[in-house]
């Protein structure tokens, strides 16, 4: 058994973490991070779809990012049952990634920066002397390790071991909304459109299908949705299994995936709660960890990498001064930030589509109105949603988005499917 000391321990080498470590150890913190896998993002968990504009704002803090491979997505297309809608509004612009890439890259700029890696390390006990974590244990490959940090950093993902252990301390709540994916990066695909992603609403409830092209005869297709929605979750279909419905169902879906093959399948639960609390004595939370992402699509990259950014900066500093009250600034940083209000609206947005799916409603009607929502067609806070639920006939629905569309000048058509 060995015993290390360390300023930070970050638990979880992902997207978020990585950037975390990087941004730490640049400005001169001692960072060591470890990770239970044995390879960076693999298995990857998850998708790799990001807004363009958003990426782009990364660069200056992350320039490794202006490097990686990147396919442009130039516009998004929601199918109902009876229209579809395209949006080429600045959110949805996107640019798909090539996850393993990006992560390996950021790792890499992490350890250039100082950071300490260990993979194949797993982080499975904490004991505290009052809300501090003082000691972490992890087995290794090479036996059992005693960690003593100054401050611990939770970048462990949804399922957090960390939060687990401030939850368990402080009383506070954890994941309340979940959805969970199944993603396929698929090959020899008879794509329609090879810069547009695709979402395919109507067929499943509280979710929907996608295909997200990313270049080099690849997309990532696959299902995201929130099993709460069943009526009876025991009868419920499994993501995976709702995929080989909808591939089958889905004619746009069922024919670009006709001749297609699996190259990785992928998959997982996606917090779409509010953000958690992210700090708890001399413990901080950080990306999926502390629910930080676009909850209505549960997007989580953009949000992690500005909370790292902000974390980051304020864990070096709160060493650099020996002063742990400096933590509680990452929260307001992170929440007044663009990105962070935007978090917020997102919860918001996601809260009106559950109450729409809920509703007892005609199936048709029900998918526009979500996808008004989604689309922001309806302002993100509802406020046009009262009025659109007086229509109860789809065509007359859709004249309203029309007029909505109009009114607020945006990039967004209406066809019929
Ligand atoms: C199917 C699917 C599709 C998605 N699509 C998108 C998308 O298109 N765009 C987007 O922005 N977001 C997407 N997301 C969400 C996105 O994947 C997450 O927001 C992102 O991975 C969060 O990064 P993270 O570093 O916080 O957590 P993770 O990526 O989960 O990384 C956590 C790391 O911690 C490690 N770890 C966990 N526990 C321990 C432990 N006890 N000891 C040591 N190590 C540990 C894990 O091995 C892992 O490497 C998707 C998610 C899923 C499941």
């Amino acid at each position: 058994m060995s015993t290390i000391k360390c300023d930070v321990l970050v638990v979880g080498a992902g997207p978020i973490g990585t950037v975390f470590s990087y941004i730490a150890a640049k400005n001169g913190a001692d960072v060591l991070t470890v990770d239970r896998k044995n390879e960076i993002a693999a298995p990857l968990r998850g998708g790799e779809a990001v807004s363009k504009f958003l990426f782009e704002s990364m660069y200056e803090e992350i320039p490794v990012l202006k490097n990686v491979y990147r396919w442009p997505i130039n516009e998004t297309i929601i199918y109902n049952p009876i229209s579809k809608i395209t949006s080429r509004e600045d959110k949805w612009i996107s640019l798909m990634l090539n996850r393993k890439e990006v992560e390996k890259n950021l790792a890499q700029q992490a350890i250039n920066a100082g950071a300490q890696l260990s993979l194949g390390t797993t982080v499975h006990d904490a004991s505290f002397v009052g809300e501090n974590i003082k000691e972490v244990k992890a087995k290794t490959i090479k036996g059992d390790l005693i960690i003593h940090p100054k401050i611990v950093v939770g970048a462990d993902g949804a399922t957090s071991f960390i939060r687990k252990q401030v939850i368990k301390n402080n009383n506070i709540e954890g994941i309340k909304d979940w959805g969970c994916a199944i993603e396929i990066e698929a090959a020899n695909l008879n794509l329609d459109f090879p810069n547009t992603m695709q979402l395919f609403m109507g067929e499943i409830m509280g979710g929907y299908g996608y295909i997200f092209p990313k270049g080099n005869d690849r997309a990532d297709v696959g299902v995201g949705a929130r099993p709460y929605y069943g009526k009876n979750p025991l009868k419920y279909k499994s993501p995976i299994e709702l995929f080989y419905d909808l591939s089958e169902k889905n004619k746009e879906m069922k024919r670009q995936l006709k001749d297609s093959s699996p190259l990785e399948i992928k998959g997982g639960i996606i917090d779409l709660s509010y953000p958690l609390d992210f700090v708890h004595g001399n413990t901080i939370l950080v990306g999926d960890s502390a629910n930080q992402n676009f909850s209505y699509v549960g997007e989580g990259i953009i949000p992690g990498w500005q909370a790292a950014i902000i974390a980051g900066k304020t864990v070096a500093v709160s060493i650099e001064k020996n002063d742990l009250n400096l933590l509680k600034n990452y929260p307001k940083e992170y929440e007044d930030s663009f990105i962070g209000t935007e978090g917020r609206k997102t919860v918001k947005i996601k809260d009106n589509i559950s109450s729409i799916i809920s509703k007892d409603l005609d199936i048709d009607v029900k998918t526009i109105l979500i996808s008004m929502l989604e689309l922001e067609i309806i302002d993100w806070d509802g406020k046009e949603l009262e009025n659109a639920l007086k229509y109860k006939k789809s065509e007359e629905l859709l004249d309203y988005a029309r007029k909505l569309i109009d009114e607020k000048d945006l990039k967004i058509e209406i066809n019929p499917r």
